[in-house]
């Protein structure tokens, strides 16, 4: 893609437009498919300026880094999960409720599944839990 600056010769107003390629503002000018939005002429013309352009591999590339970043946080607090919090599997709602229940001090947190009906039930229970986004290990 490529950000061209244009004015437009007849209301001086100047606005930024995308295009696929140069070809392509050539081809829309010739085609009078350019015009002002303010006053509607067709005496737009490009500004000279270097033209932004971000080709698609670009942004292939930063979404994967910001996608990598965000794996990365979200192993990081996993592993300080695993490291203070007891995994209780699918057991969750029930090792939830008896934490809570017996009001135990000093135990450690849990981590464990639970389906969504069952987490809400345990919300309007008044018990505190958290659902963070979770990476299994042997998906990449
Ligand atoms: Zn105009």
């Amino acid at each position: 893609m490529i950000r061209y600056k244009l004015i437009c010769k007849k209301c001086d107003n100047s606005f930024d437009s995308w295009f696929f390629s140069s070809d392509e503002y050539e081809k829309l000018k010739k085609k009078n498919f350019l015009t002002c939005y303010n006053c509607n002429s067709l005496k737009v013309e490009k500004t000279l300026m270097s033209p932004s352009i971000i080709t698609s591999k670009n942004n292939i590339e930063t979404k994967n880094y910001e996608y990598k970043k965000i794996k990365k946080k979200i192993r990081d607090h996993q592993k300080f999960i695993k490291k203070n919090f007891d995994y209780v599997g699918d057991k969750f709602t029930y090792e939830a409720r008896s934490l809570h229940y017996k009001n135990k001090k000093n135990s450690r947190g849990i981590y464990g599944t639970a389906s969504k009906d069952e987490l809400n039930e345990l919300k309007e229970e008044g018990i505190e839990i958290e659902t963070i986004p979770w990476i299994n290990d042997n998906i990449n």
